[in-house]
C-alpha cells in the first residue's frame, strides 16, 4: 500500500491521556486536491514520486489513516480576549510527528478534519476561504525568514457548510514544530494536576530545548526559553508589520512559531493602532499593543507553570515577576537594533532612537506606506512615490545620510536593509483578489505570486501590482474570524 509512505511518530501519547483524545478524521465526500506545496514537500522527504495521487488526496482529507498513525485531538485551554475557557481540538487532528530528512521532527495536524470531544457547538469544519488564506499566509511568512507553522496541502470536499452563506468546505494540512502552547500548560494547571503538569513540561524542554543546562526548577527553564522566543517573533513581527489579531493564550506556540491564522493580516498605511479584526472591538490586539499581550500571555504561563518555578509559592511569584518585568527593556533592546538596521545604522545611543521615532511619527502623520518606505530607503527609485519627495522627509532623510557617515561598514549594513525590508508583502487587497480567484477555480494568479511571496527580499522579483498598495489604501479592510 502506497500510504505506508507518510512514516509517522507520536510522541505525544506516551503523555498522559488527560492531554489529548484519540479519534480519527470524519471522512469528506468528493476530495480533492486544490494546493501541494511541493517545494516544501521534498523538504520533509515527500515529494511528489511518493505519493500516487489518489493516496494522497485520501491521506491529506483525512479519508484514509497512515498505517500505523494514531490521529489525536489534543486538550487546551486559554484565555481568549483575556477570558479564560477550556478549547482543544475541536476541529483538528494530528495524524502523529514526521522526522524530516535532517532529522527534525513535525507535527502533521489536519484542520478542518472534523469533530472531536472538544468540538463543544462547533461543526468541526473549516472552510476552503480560510484554509487557503491559512496557507497564503504561512507560506509567506515563511519566505520572510520568520518563524511560522506551514502549510502542506488544502483539500477541498463537494460538502458545502454554512457560516455566513454556503461554503465550500476544505481540510488544510499544517505542518509545525509543534502545537504546544500556553493553553496546553493552563489546561494541564488546572485539569490535569501537578504531575502532569511536571511530565508536560519535561516533554516540551526535551522536544524544544534539549540543549538548556539543567535546572531543579524546570518551570523557570521553560518560561524563559519561551519568553526569548517569544521576544524574537513580535521583533519579527514589528519588522514587517504583521498583525496577529488573536493573540489569545491558546494561539501563542511554545516553540515561538507563528500559528493559527485567523483574522491576521499585513498593515499598508503605518499607524500603530491598526487593527483588521472585525472582532477585536478594543484593540486589544492592535498592532502596537502585540509586545505587551505577549508579556501578558507570558504571565499566564508563568501562572500554570508557577508549582514548577519554585517549591515555595512566594519565591516563584517573585522570580517569574523579575523575568516578566525584564521584558519591555529587553524587547526595546533587541526592537531599537531591529529597526537601525531597517534604516542601516547599527543602534549607538538614544540619538539612533529619536532618529527611528521621528520617521515613524512622520509615516504615523502622513499615512505613508510601512513596506515602502522602508524599500525606498534600500532600494531608491523602484519605490519612489510623491511622499518622499516633501520638504519634511527629506530632512530626515539627510539626517539619516549624515548619521551614517559615522560608520564604517557601509556594505555589511547595506546588507542588513536588504535582509530587514521586504521588497513587497501580501496586500490584503492581493490576498482577497487570490483567494476569490481560488475558490473559482483559477490558479493563474496565486501560483505566480506565492512564488514571489516566497522570495521577498529578492528585487528581481519587483513587480508594480504585487509592490504597491491600492489607490485608496485599505482604510475599512476587515478580516474576519470567518472560519
Ligand atoms: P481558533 O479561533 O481557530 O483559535 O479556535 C478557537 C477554538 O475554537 C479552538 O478550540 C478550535 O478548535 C475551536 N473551533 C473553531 N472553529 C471550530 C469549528 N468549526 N468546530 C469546532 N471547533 C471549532
Ligand atoms: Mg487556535
Amino acid at each position: 500500500m502506497e500510504t505506508k509512505k507518510l512514516q509517522l511518530e507520536n510522541t505525544y501519547i506516551t503523555l498522559p491521556e488527560k492531554l489529548y483524545s484519540k479519534v480519527n478524521p470524519t471522512k469528506i465526500i468528493q476530495p480533492e486536491l486544490v494546493v501541494w506545496n511541493e517545494g516544501f514537500a521534498s523538504q520533509l522527504g515527500l515529494s511528489e514520486e511518493h505519493w500516487k495521487a489518489e493516496d494522497k488526496v485520501k491521506i491529506f482529507s483525512g479519508n484514509a489513516i497512515p498505517s500505523g498513525a494514531t490521529p489525536i485531538a489534543q486538550a487546551y485551554a486559554g484565555h481568549q480576549f483575556g477570558h479564560f475557557t477550556m478549547l482543544g481540538d475541536g476541529r483538528a487532528h494530528l495524524l502523529g510527528e514526521l522526522i524530516d530528512p535532517n532529522g527534525s521532527r513535525f507535527d502533521i495536524q489536519l484542520k478542518g478534519s472534523g469533530i472531536t470531544p472538544y468540538s463543544r457547538r462547533g461543526d468541526g469544519r473549516a472552510t476552503l476561504k480560510s484554509m487557503l488564506r491559512e496557507y497564503l499566509i504561512s507560506e509567506a511568512m515563511h519566505g520572510l525568514k520568520i518563524p511560522t507553522s506551514r502549510s502542506l496541502a488544502v483539500v477541498k470536499s463537494s460538502e458545502k457548510i454554512w457560516r455566513e452563506k454556503q461554503e465550500t468546505m476544505a481540510v488544510l494540512t499544517r505542518v509545525a514544530s509543534s502545537h504546544l502552547r500556553v493553553g496546553t500548560f493552563e489546561y494541564a494547571k488546572r485539569f490535569a494536576g501537578l504531575e502532569v503538569l511536571e511530565e508536560l513540561t519535561k516533554y516540551t524542554l526535551n522536544r524544544h530545548f534539549p540543549n538548556l543546562p539543567d535546572n531543579k526548577f524546570i518551570g523557570h527553564t521553560l518560561l524563559e526559553a519561551v519568553m526569548d522566543k517569544q521576544l524574537e517573533l513580535v521583533v519579527n513581527w514589528w519588522r514587517v508589520g504583521f498583525i496577529h489579531g488573536v493573540m489569545n493564550t491558546d494561539n501563542t506556540g511554545i516553540a515561538g512559531e507563528t500559528f493559527d491564522y485567523g483574522p491576521c493580516a499585513f498593515m499598508n498605511a503605518y499607524h500603530p493602532e491598526t487593527v483588521y479584526s472585525s472582532i477585536d472591538h478594543g484593540g486589544r490586539y492592535a498592532f502596537e499593543n502585540q509586545p505587551g499581550i505577549i508579556q501578558w500571555n507570558l504571565s499566564v504561563l508563568a501562572g500554570a507553570l508557577l508549582p514548577l518555578i519554585d517549591n515555595e509559592q512566594e519565591k516563584a511569584i517573585e522570580k517569574a515577576q523579575r523575568l516578566l518585568q525584564s521584558f519591555p527593556q529587553l524587547f526595546e533592546i533587541k526592537w531599537r537594533k531591529m529597526m537601525c538596521y531597517k534604516i542601516g545604522i547599527t543602534y549607538k545611543d538614544e540619538k539612533d532612537q529619536a532618529l527611528i521615532k521621528e520617521l515613524l511619527t512622520w509615516m504615523q502623520e502622513k499615512g505613508a506606506d510601512f513596506t515602502n518606505t522602508f524599500a525606498y530607503l534600500t532600494y531608491g527609485e523602484a519605490y519612489d512615490a510623491p511622499l518622499f519627495h516633501q520638504e519634511d522627509f527629506q530632512n530626515w532623510k539627510q539626517k539619516l545620510e549624515k548619521r551614517k557617515q559615522q560608520e564604517h561598514n557601509a556594505l555589511e549594513l547595506a546588507n542588513k536593509m536588504k535582509q530587514s525590508n521586504p521588497c513587497f508583502i501580501p496586500r490584503n487587497h492581493l490576498v482577497e483578489q487570490a483567494l476569490e480567484q481560488m475558490e473559482n477555480g483559477n490558479n493563474r494568479f496565486w501560483n505566480t505570486w506565492i512564488k514571489a511571496l516566497q522570495d521577498p527580499y529578492n528585487i528581481k522579483n519587483f513587480n508594480s501590482e504585487i509592490v504597491q498598495p491600492p489607490e485608496n489604501g485599505d482604510y475599512g479592510y476587515q478580516t474576519f474570524c470567518g472560519t
